[in-house]
C-alpha cells in the first residue's frame, strides 16, 4: 500500500508528532501496537490503523490501558517489538503491570508512549508522567520536536531490545499535535526479528522470592542504562556564558527561539536532556560546577530540578540554582513569552518591546464546552431533566457526554475518571441517601464500567445507570471499541451486545430505548424512577456525526419554527440545541447545523420539519 508515512524518499516531510512517532516505530520495526485511545495520543494508533493493511504489524483497540499495556507485555515477551500508546492519565490504569514489566523485563523490546497534557486541553489533571520513569524505573525520552519525535522513537525501541527494559516515551499536547518538518531514515521491508522466549520462570513469574532478586537486577540495569545516558546524543550541549540552563522536554524548544530571538546564544550555555532518565549525573554535576548560576528548565513538576538539587548537594556543588519560582510555575503549559522572562531576570536584561510577541496572549473567544445538534446524549439529558430535574445527582464519566455539565442540561454533579460513574455513584447514594443516576459511555462501560456495575450488582447498591451506547468512542474520533458495530463499515468484527452483557452482569431491570424517541425515553425514565435496586437504561442512538461522516447517513429534513410560540421558547431554554439561533425576533434553526433528530418536534408545538434545501 502506499501511504507517504512508508515512503522511501527521505524527505523532509511535514508531520504531525505523533504521525513522527508511527514512522520512528516503523523504522524501528515494530511488530505490534496496542492502544487505548485518548488524546493527545490518538492519531498514534489511527494512524497504525490506516497502515494496517501493510502488513508489517499487528495493531488493536484494547479494552483499557491496562489490557493494551498487558497485551503488548505479552507480545514483547513473545519476542516482538511492541508499542502501547494512551494519555497520561492511562497510565494510572495500567500502572499495576507496568511496574512488574520493569522488574521482568521483557526481551522483545516494549515502548510506552505517555501523551501528557499540561494545561488540561482535554483531561481531568495535569499529571507528569516522568514520575512513573522514576517511581517504575523506566528510561525517558522527552521529544521537543516532530523530528525528535521520529528518531527518538526509534532510539527508544532500540534500547528497550538492546536492554530489555520497558522504556517510557513521554510527550505533551504540544508535541502531540505541532507540525513540523521530518527527514526519515531507513524503512526495513518487515518488522524486526522476533527474539526467542526462553522460559524461564525464576525471571518471569515473580514470586516473592523472585521479586526480590529482579529487584536487584531492575537497579543494575537502570544503573547500566544511566552509563548509556552519559554519552547519549540526546544529551546535548550548546552556547556559552555564565548562566547555565538544563532544559527537558518542550521548554528545549522555548529555549532555542527565545536565544534566537534575543541573541543570546552566546550568553547561556544550554545542557538539553532529551533522554531524561535516568539522569546522567557526572555530566549534569560537571555543567552545574562550570557555571556562574544555574537554572532548571521545565514544565509541569520540578522533577529534574530536584533531582538536580539533591546531586549538587552531594557534590558540593554552590552554584546558585534557580527553578520553579517568580513566573515558572508548576501550572499549564509554558510559553515563549514566560521563558524569556525568566531568562532576562537572571541575564539583568530588559525585553526589547519590538521582540514581544504583540498580541500572542490576547483573549480569545470562549468557546464552552457543548454537545453537537442532534446528539442523542442531549435528548437523553432532557428527558432526565424533566423527570428527575434536581431531585436527583448525577454521576458521570469521562466521554462526549461529559459535555452535558452545563445549564440546561447540568447532568454532572461528580466525576472522577474513566468508568468511575457506577461505583462513585453506588458510594453517593448509599452514604447520601439520594436518588443518583450514572451515565456511562458504551466505550467506557467496556473500558472499566463492567465491574462497577457488578460491584453494584453484588452490594445491592441502589443506583440508575444510563448507558450512553452511541455505537463508536466518539470523543477520540470515532475508535472502535467491543460494542461498535464495525460490520456496518464492512470490517470482519466481533459486536458485543451491551445488553447482554448487562444481564451477565446480573442486571434484571433492563430496558433499551431510542432517546430521540422522547416519549419512550420519558416513559423508561419513569418506570425506573418508580423502582430500586441496580437499573439499567440503555440509552442506544449513533453519534450523529459518526451516522453523517463515517456511515453516511444524511437526514434529509430539518426543523423549522412555524410559529415562535410559548413551547419553542421552553424547548430553545431547556433542550439549547446549538442549531438554535434566538435572537430578539425569536428563535429560528440554522440549517445547517440542525441534524434532523426530530427531538425539538417532539416538545415543542411550534417547531416543524421541512426538506433541507436542495434535497
Ligand atoms: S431537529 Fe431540532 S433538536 Fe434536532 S438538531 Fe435539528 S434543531 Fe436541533
Amino acid at each position: 500500500m502506499s501511504h507517504h508515512l512508508l515512503s522511501a524518499e527521505p524527505g523532509p516531510h511535514l508531520l504531525l508528532g505523533n504521525e513522527a512517532i508511527v514512522r520512528g516505530a516503523l523504522e524501528a520495526g515494530v511488530g505490534v501496537v496496542s492502544c487505548y485511545p485518548g488524546t493527545p495520543s490518538s492519531e498514534v494508533p489511527d494512524t497504525f490503523r490506516m497502515l494496517r493493511e501493510s502488513g508489517r504489524f499487528y495493531m488493536e483497540y484494547s479494552t483499557n490501558e491496562k489490557v493494551a499495556l498487558e497485551v503488548a507485555g505479552g507480545a514483547a515477551l513473545g519476542g516482538a517489538m511492541a508499542l502501547v500508546t494512551m494519555k497520561h492519565v492511562g497510565l494510572n490504569v495500567a500502572a499495576d503491570p507496568l511496574f512488574t514489566m520493569c522488574y521482568t523485563g521483557l526481551p522483545g523490546g516494549l515502548v510506552v508512549l505517555s501523551a501528557d497534557d499540561p494545561g488540561c486541553h482535554s483531561s481531568q489533571d495535569e499529571q507528569d508522567n516522568r514520575s512513573y520513569a522514576r517511581f517504575a524505573q523506566l528510561p525517558c525520552f522527552e521529544p521537543a520536536t516532530a523530528q525528535e519525535a521520529k528518531d527518538m522513537t526509534r532510539d527508544a525501541f532500540l534500547l528497550a531490545r538492546e536492554t530489555g527494559q520497558p522504556v517510557l516515551l513521554r510527550t505533551t499536547t504540544r508535541i502531540s499535535h505541532l507540525r513540523g518538518p521530518v527527514t526519515f531514515g531507513p524503512l526495513p521491508e518487515t518488522a524486526a526479528p522476533l527474539v526467542p522466549f526462553i522460559r524461564n520462570p525464576q525471571r518471569f513469574v515473580p514470586v516473592p522470592a523472585v521479586s526480590r532478586l529482579r529487584h536487584k537486577v531492575l537497579v543494575g540495569n537502570m544503573e547500566a542504562i544511566r552509563e548509556k545516558a552519559e554519552t547519549s546524543p540526546w544529551n546535548r550541549e550548546y552556547g556559552s556564558g555564565k548562566l547555565g540552563v538544563i532544559a527537558s522536554g518542550v521548554a528545549r524548544s522555548y529555549l532555542r527561539d527565545v536565544l534566537l530571538a534575543e541573541g543570546w546564544e552566546n550568553e547561556v550555555r544550554v545542557l538539553e536532556l532529551g533522554f531524561s532518565w535516568p539522569l546522567p549525573l557526572e555530566r549534569i554535576a560537571a555543567f552545574a560546577g562550570s557555571v556562574e548560576k544555574l537554572l532548571v528548565l521545565e514544565e509541569s513538576e520540578p522533577l529534574v530540578e530536584r533531582d538536580v538539587r539533591a546531586l549538587a548537594q552531594q557534590k558540593g556543588i554552590r552554584t546558585p540554582i534557580f527553578g520553579k519560582g517568580g513566573n515558572l510555575t508548576v501550572f499549564l503549559e509554558y510559553s515563549f513569552p514566560q521563558v524569556r522572562e525568566a531568562l532576562a531576570l537572571l541575564l539583568g536584561k530588559t525585553i526589547r518591546p519590538d521582540t514581544a510577541c504583540a498580541g500572542a496572549e490576547r483573549e480569545l473567544p470562549q468557546r464552552p464546552p457543548n454537545l453537537c445538534a442532534g446528539c442523542a446524549h442531549r435528548a437523553v439529558y432532557y428527558s432526565v431533566r424533566q423527570v428527575f430535574g434536581d431531585e436527583a445527582f448525577y454521576s458521570s464519566d469521562i466521554g462526549c457526554y461529559t459535555l452535558g455539565l452545563l445549564p440546561p442540561l447540568a447532568a454532572a454533579d461528580f466525576l472522577f475518571c474513566m468508568g468511575s460513574s457506577i461505583s462513585a455513584g453506588s458510594g453517593f447514594a448509599k452514604s447520601s441517601g439520594k436518588t443518583t443516576l450514572a451515565f456511562i459511555g458504551d466505550s467506557t462501560f467496556f473500558h472499566s464500567g463492567i465491574t462497577g456495575l457488578v460491584n453494584a450488582v453484588f452490594n445491592k447498591h441502589d443506583i440508575l445507570v444510563i448507558i450512553l451506547d452511541n455505537g463508536t468512542t466518539a470523543m477520540t474520533g470515532h475508535q472502535p471499541n467491543p460494542g461498535v458495530d464495525q460490520r456496518l463499515l464492512g470490517e470482519d468484527c466481533v459486536h458485543l451486545d451491551i445488553e447482554a452483557v448487562v444481564r451477565g452482569c446480573g442486571v434484571s431491570q433492563v430496558v433499551k430505548v431510542k432517546p430521540s424517541n422522547t416519549k419512550a425515553m420519558r416513559s423508561a425514565l419513569e418506570t425506573m424512577k418508580e423502582r430500586s435496586g441496580v437499573r439499567v437504561i440503555i440509552a442506544e442512538e449513533p453519534c450523529a456525526l459518526f451516522a453523517r461522516r463515517v456511515l453516511k447517513k444524511n437526514h434529509d429534513r430539518c426543523a423549522f419554527v412555524a410559529e415562535q410560540d410559548e413551547s419553542v421558547r421552553r424547548a430553545a431554554a431547556e433542550l439549547a440545541c446549538p442549531a438554535f439561533a434566538c435572537s430578539k425576533d425569536g428563535v429560528s434553526v440554522d440549517a445547517s447545523l440542525c441534524a434532523g433528530c426530530m427531538v425539538c418536534m417532539q416538545i415543542a408545538r411550534g417547531f416543524t420539519a421541512r426538506k433541507k434545501d436542495g434535497q
